[in-house]
Parts: C-alpha cells; sequence; structure tokens
C-alpha cells in the first residue's frame, strides 16, 4: 500500500453497470473507470457481486452489473467520489453482509450437568440449516429424519422413476436426505426480499458443502439436482464435525408434552424410542399429511392455509430460447431462458381468479414427486447444465379456504387443504392407469380445439415435437377430468393470455402432465412473530415450508437459521435463568 491510501477493504458498491453481451473481460474495468470518471490506475479491484441479464429489449441484450471496487482514494478522496454521486443510488459504501451469530456458545451449566439437546426434524433445507447453526453455536443438535441418507435415497426415487422399483412411501421426492428440493432445479432465489446477511450465509454454506462458487455471482443461481445430492452430504458432515448427530429412519410420531404447561419435554419416534429436548425445530416440509394428523391430535395450533394447484407444462426449450433471447438465443452466455407468467382471469365466474407459472425448470424434467400410495403428483426438474430437451413449469391456480371447506371433516378443519390435494391426486392416479404414470393431455385437446373425442388421444398425438419427460411415463387422458372445474376454466383462459407473451405457448402440441398439487403447504402453524415459538406449545418451533413460513430452497434455508437463533437466545436464558 502506498502511503496515504486508505485501507483496501473499504470499498465501494457500484450497481447497476451495464455492458453489451458479448463484451470483454478488460471492458469492465475500462466501463468502472468511465463510469466514475477515475483514471485506470485508481482503480485497484474488480469485484463481482452480481450479474444478471437485461433482455427486456431481445434485440439488445446487456449484461448487469453489482460489483465491490477497491480504488487507490485517500479518505478525502473517497468522500470527494461519494459527493460527486451523491444523488446515484447505484454508488454506494459496500454494505456489510456478513453474517454473525447471535450467541457465542452454549452457555455452560452450574451443575456441570448436560442440559437436553435441541432436537431438529426433518432434514430439509430448513432442517439442516437449522441444525448447522445450532451446532456453528455449540448446542449439539440431533437431527431426525424419516427418510434415507441421499444416496440410498436417490437409488429409490431413481428407482421408482425408471419404473426399477415400487412407489417407497418413505423414500421418495419428498422424503429422506435432503428434503422436498434434493431432485429438484435447485433455484436458488426467493420470492421475497430476505436480509442479505442470511442469503449470503446461505450460499457461503451451500459452496462450502460442494455447490459451484457460481451461485454467490449469479443473479437467478441454481445447482442441479446430481450437484444437490453431494451438497446435502456435505452439509451433513459439517454438523457432524461440529458436534451435533443426524439419525435417518426416525419418524416423529408424537410429542411429548408437560401437562400443565403444555410445554415440549421430548419426541415419540414410530420405533418406539423417546427422547428427551431443550426445544424441538419442527421442519418437516409441506407433504408430512400424518405428521399433521399428530400435530392436530396433539393440540399444536394448526390453521389452514390456501396454495395453488394445476398441471405442468412442457415446450422445446429452444421455443421458450428464441421468445426470450431473441437472435442471442444459444448465446453461452445466456444459457437456457426461464419465465415467468401472471394472468389475472377476466372470464365469468372466473373473477379474482389468477394463473402463474410455478418452478420453472429450463432444459429439465417433469417427475413424479407423491408421497402417497395411490397418487398422482408433479414437479420438475434439471441437472445442472439443464440441457434436456424440454422446458417445463407448474401452471397453478390459487384455491382459497372457501374452495377448501368442502373437503374438510368441519367447516375449520385445518386439514381440508390435505384432502382437497389427495382427492384429485388420486383422480390423476387413477387418469394415469392406476400405474403411478401419470395423465397427459396436449394443449388442443385440452383448449377443445380438436374434437372432444380426440382429446384422449392427444398426449401421443404431438409427441414427435415434444416428448413428454415425465417419469415412470405418461398416459393419454383427458386431464379436464383432473382438476376442479374452476381450476380447468382459468387455465384454458390463461394459455392463449399466455400465447401472446411467448409465440408458440399455447401451440396445439404443449404438452400438460398433472396434477400439480405440491405448490405450497396446505396448513400453517401459528408461531409468536419474534420468538417463533408455537403459539400454543412453547418449546415447539414450527419452521420452513410445511409450518407455512417458506417457499422454496433459500426461504426454508433462511427459516431455519432465524429458528436456530431464537431456540440459541430460549436455551441460553433458560440456563442463565
Ligand atoms: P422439506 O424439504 O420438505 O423437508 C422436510 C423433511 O422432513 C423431509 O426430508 C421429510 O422426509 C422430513 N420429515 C417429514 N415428516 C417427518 C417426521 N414426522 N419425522 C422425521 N422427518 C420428517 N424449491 C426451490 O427453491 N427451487 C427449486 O428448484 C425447487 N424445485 C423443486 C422440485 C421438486 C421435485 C420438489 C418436490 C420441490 C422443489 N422445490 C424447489 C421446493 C423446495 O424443495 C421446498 O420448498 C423446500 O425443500 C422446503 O424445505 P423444508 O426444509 O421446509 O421442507
Amino acid at each position: 500500500l502506498q502511503q496515504g491510501i486508505r485501507d483496501p477493504r473499504t470499498v465501494l458498491r457500484l450497481s447497476e453497470l451495464k455492458l453489451p453481451l458479448d463484451h470483454q473481460e478488460a471492458d469492465l474495468a475500462a466501463a468502472v473507470c468511465r463510469r466514475l470518471r477515475i483514471p485506470p490506475e485508481q482503480l485497484r479491484e474488480v469485484r463481482l457481486v452480481k450479474r444478471s441479464v437485461d433482455a427486456r429489449r431481445a434485440a439488445r441484450i446487456s449484461l448487469v452489473y453489482s460489483l465491490d471496487l477497491v480504488l487507490e482514494l485517500d479518505a478525502a478522496g473517497e468522500q470527494r467520489l461519494l459527493r460527486r454521486f451523491a444523488g446515484d443510488p447505484h454508488l454506494r459504501p459496500t454494505p456489510d453482509t456478513v453474517y454473525r451469530h447471535v450467541v457465542d456458545g452454549p452457555p455452560h451449566s452450574a451443575t456441570g450437568a448436560e442440559p437436553p439437546r435441541p432436537i431438529v426434524v426433518g432434514a430439509g433445507p430448513c432442517g439442516y440449516f437449522a441444525a448447522l447453526l445450532l451446532a456453528q453455536m455449540g448446542f449439539r443438535p440431533l437431527l431426525l429424519e424419516r427418510g434415507k441418507d441421499v444416496r440410498r435415497r436417490s437409488a429409490d426415487t431413481f428407482g421408482f422413476w425408471r419404473g426399477q422399483q415400487p412407489f417407497n412411501p418413505e423414500s421418495n421426492a419428498q422424503f429422506g436426505e435432503g428434503g422436498a428440493g434434493t431432485f429438484s432445479d435447485g433455484k436458488l432465489y426467493s420470492q421475497v426480499s430476505e436480509p442479505k446477511a442470511y442469503v449470503r450465509k446461505v450460499l457461503e454454506e451451500l459452496v462450502a458443502a460442494g455447490a459451484n462458487a457460481e451461485i454467490l455471482t449469479l443473479h437467478r443461481p441454481h445447482i442441479g439436482t446430481f450437484k444437490l445430492a453431494t451438497v446435502v452430504r456435505g452439509l451433513r458432515r459439517r454438523i457432524e464435525e461440529l458436534g451435533g448427530e443426524v439419525r435417518f429412519g426416525s419418524l416423529l410420531d408424537g410429542l411429548e408434552l408437560d401437562p400443565a404447561s403444555r410445554a415440549v419435554r421430548g419426541v415419540h419416534l414410530a420405533d418406539g424410542t423417546t427422547l428427551e429436548a431443550g426445544a424441538v425445530v419442527l421442519a418437516i416440509g409441506h407433504s408430512a399429511r400424518d405428521t399433521f394428523a399428530m400435530l392436530q391430535s396433539a393440540g399444536v395450533a394448526l390453521e389452514a392455509k390456501p396454495f395453488a394447484i394445476g398441471l405442468r407444462i412442457e415446450h422445446p426449450q429452444p421455443l421458450i430460447d428464441r421468445a426470450r433471447w431473441g437472435p442471442a438465443a444459444g448465446h453461452p452466455r445466456l444459457g437456457p431462458a426461464e419465465y415467468k407468467l401472471v394472468h389475472h382471469c377476466a372470464g365469468p365466474g372466473l373473477e379474482g381468479r389468477s394463473v402463474y407459472s410455478f418452478c420453472m425448470c429450463p432444459g429439465g424434467l417433469v417427475v413424479g414427486a407423491a408421497s402417497e400410495p395411490g397418487g398422482v403428483v408433479t414437479n420438475g426438474m434439471s441437472q445442472h447444465s439443464r440441457n434436456e430437451r424440454n422446458a417445463n413449469s407448474g401452471l397453478v391456480v390459487p384455491v382459497s379456504l372457501d374452495d377448501l371447506r368442502p373437503y374438510g371433516r368441519d367447516r375449520d378443519d385445518p386439514l381440508a387443504g390435505i384432502a382437497f390435494q389427495r382427492h384429485w391426486e388420486q383422480r390423476a392416479f387413477v387418469a394415469g392407469g392406476g400405474t403411478y404414470e401419470a395423465p397427459a393431455q396436449q394443449v388442443a385437446a385440452f383448449l377443445g380445439r380438436t374434437p372432444p373425442g380426440a382429446a384422449s388421444g392427444g398426449a401421443t398425438e404431438g409427441q414427435a415435437s415434444i416428448t413428454p419427460s415425465y417419469q415412470p411415463g405418461v398416459r393419454p387422458a383427458d386431464l379436464r377430468t383432473c382438476l376442479p372445474s374452476y381450476v380447468v376454466a382459468a387455465l384454458q383462459e390463461a394459455l392463449p393470455a399466455f400465447e401472446r407473451r411467448i409465440p408458440g405457448f399455447a401451440m396445439d402440441e404443449a404438452l400438460l402432465t398433472g396434477v400439480e398439487t405440491r405448490t405450497s403447504s396446505p396448513v400453517r402453524l401459528p408461531r409468536h412473530s419474534e420468538t417463533l415459538v408455537s403459539r400454543n406449545t412453547p418449546g415447539l418451533y414450527p419452521a420452513g415450508e410445511g409450518a407455512g413460513y417458506a417457499g422454496g430452497i433459500l426461504s426454508a434455508a433462511i427459516d431455519g437459521i432465524k429458528v436456530a437463533e431464537q431456540v440459541a437466545l430460549a436455551l441460553s436464558a433458560c440456563s442463565k435463568g
């Protein structure tokens, strides 16, 4: 460092710097100097924070950078620069996004006796991050997972998809190490804006566990199925190295509650074991229907929650690439294109309804995501390369509590949504022939463009252009019988509207497979907004997607961190008290 130059850790963040798609590496520094009107020798280092694509004008796609800049400026020079750009929201001191633990380590009890460990139930992103954080803070958590470790789970799930193994209700796309997102596209972004330090913490831990470092800097990062399995194993190793423990084949089927206060004292497992617990984090995902029923009979606060239902649609990936990237489709810096669509219905009887695309997987596969025998559920996944021939996404319609009520045992049945999901999943199972093949239909037949008689044969007609990717296989059927009539009508209205956004979207041969029911949790486990503890069961921490506090891998992991913080604070306070 030259004399008088500030510590290079003092950096400025420049955002929204646009460069043409084909720019050279060196153009970046030159563009920074031009933008800040500084000579090149004042720019000491450029660190990539985020890179995104601006494709609003397909003819002139640009890359948009957010950069941290280390400048050869003394303090006065830096202040002068900031003053010059005072009105510019895109140049600011770099924000502090370092994550800091809320407690330094578990307090030591005065008697020397070990307090009961926190128990985390569910090894999905929420449970794994809750356990990791508790382990990092020195609490030696015990993590219980009903399914198998990711290697044995992968063998069961891929075996089922390939038709080599029967469906296993305890080891499938929903249950087992890594949770629901293990065989997925591994998209790591959230619909809601999360605090940056939490996002950074999750991404850095995923990289430390084996994910590619590019997820730290891409605007819309994704990991991909096989890589996710490696990452999940890496997370487990880190928890164990820090004194935590992970047990598979451990199905929580009861809670040990204090008769007076209802506080959780421990958990019961299906194998008859009872375990003492200092606190219980419930990160069970949205598909643990038996566990929700157990919680209801244990009197844990539980309420029905709206979610969405629909179908999965497949198109050739190049069709989506052309619509989004125009002449730049196929450019190596762009990769396969994504889309996000919303339609607000206006047709008679559909006022207030909407349709949106859900969990879009570029270059991916549609997969069987059921967790109960006798049901068919679709979802999507992809490899890191996203190089399968089809793009797929869910097209789903939100359902309200009023829609769910007729399926409940009474007006306020919190499990009405589960009964609703099960009803339509079983319809799809029957329509698919009762073999776990999924019912499928071309858009032409679904929209009634082909005569009704041709509808059931729809899936085969266009297979020359769109091969269904669903595993374990599809069977031609009329999908209009597999969904509530208002969902069918909403989808029929939305498809032509989406065609106006993406030419070819509602083409005759586009392929629909169903049903898509596991979009988010059908229940919520209410909790106190600050302590995150269950509304009526002290010591129980409902967390993640199943409890209704997350939607996706990133937000589930962040909720796991937030809950771990509250557990750590409560356990520390307890032992001090
Ligand atoms: P889960 O991941 O569901 O984990 C819950 C865990 O708890 C499971 O492992 C389950 O076996 C276990 N469990 C349940 N009950 C018990 C019990 N009684 N005892 C012990 N263990 C129990 N999200 C994205 O952000 N990006 C994507 O690309 C994406 N793609 C997806 C693709 C597929 C095929 C699926 C199914 C989901 C996808 N999702 C995706 C959604 C995402 O996976 C979930 O939002 C996320 O996994 C929720 O995390 P969670 O930890 O809250 O619950």
